[in-house]
């Protein structure tokens, strides 16, 4: 996922690109609007943070050549009135950001954005299963793997608590949709298919009197 960062405060600019960067994203940092202009026109990105003041062009400019790409845009901008925010909005960015921010709140609207325009899909990938939520895809090794509609549910549970100890009366409602009687082998034995499709004998573990966990140490 590559990100442009234009802003002319450096230090602003080398924190966002440091955290991003730590959380996989691949980022160009820029400090004016006539080289960002230039890079504009000359790369792809999936998303571009933008400051609004800007040496060169500013970014109203800058928003008005990107907006026929299709590219997204966050606005950064110290300048947090709502007249500014709605200028933003209405000229065609994404999502804005005011200065000061906190780096979580950054990765988040990130994130958000990225989803909302289609470019981040929920994706998991455990091992060699890979699994993707939104074309209800399961793959080990590239090769699509046969399972059924209760078995998925209770994959993507897994999937979505990675590491987290789920408790077998709480799957069995979450996926089954139906009050856990107590003494159902139901749970157990879609575990037991899942381990056998997935190879997953090691990784999803049964934990004595709770229930299971699927690790993932990466
Ligand atoms: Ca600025």
């Amino acid at each position: 996922m590559k990100i442009l960062i234009v802003e002319d405060e450096k230090p602003i600019a080398n924190l966002i690109d440091l955290n991003l960067r730590s959380s996989g994203y691949q980022c160009t940092c820029v400090y004016d609007g006539i080289e960002a202009a230039d890079l504009i026109e000359h790369n792809t990105y999936d998303l571009i943070l933008l400051d609004i003041m800007l040496p060169g062009a500013d970014g109203y400019e800058l928003l008005d050549q990107i907006r026929p790409t299709g590219t997204p845009v966050i606005f950064i901008t110290a300048k947090d009135s709502l007249l500014d925010r709605v200028k933003g909005l209405r000229a065609g960015a994404d999502d804005y950001l005011a200065k000061p921010f906190e780096i979580i709140e950054l990765i988040a609207r990130v994130e958000s954005v990225l989803r909302r325009s289609g470019r981040m899909e929920e994706r998991y990938e455990i091992g060699d299963v890979v699994v993707v939520p939104k074309s209800m895809q399961v793959t080990k090794g590239g090769v699509p793997v046969d399972l059924t509609h209760k078995e998925y549910e209770l994959l993507l549970m897994f999937v979505r608590n990675r590491n987290i100890a789920l408790f077998r009366d709480a799957i069995y409602e979450r996926v089954w949709g139906t009050e856990y009687d107590g003494d159902s082998r139901t749970v157990d034995l879609h575990v037991q298919r899942l381990r056998k499709k997935l190879g997953w004998q090691s990784r999803l573990v049964a934990i004595y009197k709770v229930g299971y966990r699927l690790e993932d140490p990466s």
